[in-house]
Parts: C-alpha cells; sequence; structure tokens
C-alpha cells in the first residue's frame, strides 16, 4: 500500500521542525511521496527535496496558499509546480507582507487586554519572520503560562470573537488558483471539514474553486472525522475532483497526526498523483 502525505509543515512556516528533519522523520515513517506545504512560502521545499533525494522518497513541492472567501480565512494547497515560477512567487511575497502588520495589530489588541509585548514574544518563535503566524503567537503564551496548550490559546485567544483575533486581507480565491495554475500546479482545498460553511457555502465554494481551474480536494486529512472522509468523498466523485491526503503535520509536540500516519483514500476515488507530472 502506498502511503502518500501531500501536506506537512516545517520551520519555513509554523512547523517545528526544519525542512530537512520533515523529510527524514517521512522516510523513518515509511512516506513513499510526501509534500512540503509550508503557509504561503516556498523556503522549504529544497533541503527537503535534498533529503528526499538522497534516501528514495519522492518528493512533490507543495504550498498552503491563505486565501479569504464568504468572509472566513480558508486554505488552499497547492502541488507539483515550478517553484521558481514569477506569479507564484510574487502572489507568495504579497500574502507574506501582510502577516507582519497583522501581527503587529494583534498585538496591540492584546495589549488592550493586559497581555504586553506578544509581538516582540511570538517572533522569538518565527524562524521566518516573513511568515509571523498565530501558532507562533500560541507558543509564547503557553511559555508565558497563560494557557496550558496552543489549542487553548486558538479557543481563548485566536479565533473570531476573541481578543486577539484582528480580521485581515488574505489573497482571493482566484489569485491562489491563478497562482498554482500559472506555474503548472495542480490546486486542491486543504482540509475543507473545518470551514464552518453551511451545505449550500461549501457548494458556492466548491463550484467556484471548480470554475477558477482548482482540480482537488483533500479527502482524507488530520484534521477530518470519518464523517467528513465520507462527505468529501461524495462530493469529489460529484464534482470529478481527484483526491487528495495529508496529516497536515505542525510538530511531535503538536499533531496528534505524525507524517504518513493518515488513513488510505477510498478505493473508487482518483489520488491526486495520479496527476503528478
Ligand atoms: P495564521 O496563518 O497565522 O492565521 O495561522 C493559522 C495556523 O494556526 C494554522 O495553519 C494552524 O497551524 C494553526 N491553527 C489554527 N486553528 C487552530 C486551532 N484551533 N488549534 C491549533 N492550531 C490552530
Ligand atoms: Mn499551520
Ligand atoms: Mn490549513
Ligand atoms: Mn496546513
Amino acid at each position: 500500500m502506498l502511503i502518500a502525505d501531500l501536506h506537512s509543515h516545517s520551520r519555513a512556516s509554523d512547523g517545528l521542525l526544519s525542512p530537512a528533519e520533515v523529510a527524514q522523520r517521512a522516510v523513518a515513517n515509511g512516506v513513499d511521496i510526501l509534500a512540503l506545504t509550508d503557509h504561503d512560502d516556498l523556503g522549504g521545499l529544497g533541503a527537503a527535496r535534498a533529503v528526499a533525494d538522497s534516501s528514495g522518497m519522492r518528493f512533490i513541492n507543495g504550498v498552503e496558499i491563505s486565501i479569504e472567501w464568504g468572509g472566513l480565512q480558508v486554505h488552499i494547497v497547492g502541488l507539483d509546480f515550478d517553484p521558481l515560477n514569477g506569479e507564484l512567487n510574487e502572489g507568495l511575497a504579497s500574502i507574506r507582507q501582510g502577516r507582519v502588520s497583522r501581527a503587529q495589530r494583534m498585538s496591540a489588541e492584546l495589549e488592550k487586554i493586559g497581555i504586553a509585548r506578544c509581538f516582540e514574544g511570538a517572533m522569538r518563535y518565527a524562524e521566518n519572520p516573513n511568515l509571523i503566524s498565530r501558532s507562533h503567537f500560541a507558543r509564547y503564551f503557553v511559555e508565558i503560562g497563560i494557557c496550558k496548550d496552543v489549542r487553548s490559546v486558538f479557543e481563548s485567544y485566536l479565533v473570531p470573537g476573541k481578543p486577539g483575533y484582528v480580521t485581515h486581507r488574505w489573497a482571493s480565491l482566484d489569485q491562489a488558483v491563478r497562482w498554482i495554475v500559472a506555474a503548472g500546479g495542480i490546486a486542491a482545498v486543504a482540509h475543507p471539514g473545518r470551514y464552518k460553511f453551511s451545505r449550500q457555502e461549501m457548494r458556492n465554494f466548491l463550484d467556484e474553486f471548480k470554475g477558477c481551474g482548482g482540480k482537488a480536494i483533500e479527502v482524507v486529512s488530520g484534521s477530518h472525522s470519518q464523517d467528513n472522509v465520507n462527505q468529501f468523498s461524495r462530493l469529489a466523485r460529484e464534482y470529478g475532483f481527484l483526491a487528495s491526503c495529508g496529516s497536515d503535520f505542525h510538530g511531535p509536540e503538536e499533531s496528534y497526526i505524525d507524517l504518513g500516519g493518515i488513513a488510505s483514500l477510498p478505493d473508487d476515488l482518483a489520488p491526486v498523483w495520479t496527476a503528478f507530472r
């Protein structure tokens, strides 16, 4: 049985391991095809690929692009693209630019409830300062003892309606898909089970995604329940989407599901890797 893990993170964004360590861990876990999909940044791909090449593991270039759709933050995964493509790189640079100012606004909001100098604290956790993320704030909050773990920090401080959440303009769905396709890649909806969409909103979203050139959907994900897997298998069949799967591994201490530790895709779906070059 082929083990594919097409969604993972390194310290190039908000993961805890270096890109090389992610690839080494995937090799040790018996992964056959790995994609590193850091948020909005391609900086880890070279080092991860070097490890994969020397170990005989197949490596796929990946990225997870932050977009806004219907007022919610949604993620689109890009797979198997040319990492030197100008349009993709310029697009990602434009999203990264907004992250620092967003982090400063988050910090200002948190200051109002008496938690000072969060920006500086979070920055210490961001190896890639252009990729400052809510995850880095969460780790800092755990360090200073505000919450016991990252999950509780999100629940109490970093999601819509909580004091450290600020709205932000990410890319549009159309832009993200266009950048991926321009670079010769395949666009996939990341962990669709995580979005708080009604049935109709999900359909509207998938219609629009397909209309823009989106080809795939994550059916099996580290954040999907069995119900989610069933639901998105049905939608993959109905829309004719390729099926993707990935752990969304961020690090041994923060992820329940390890690299390669996800269930296999339902037999009748077309796996996204059948379309890789
Ligand atoms: P950002 O891109 O800065 O908005 O941060 C989003 C990242 O935060 C996601 O990629 C996850 O790694 C993490 N995240 C989002 N929601 C949660 C949650 N409820 N618990 C733990 N981590 C989360
Ligand atoms: Mn993340
Ligand atoms: Mn995501
Ligand atoms: Mn992810």
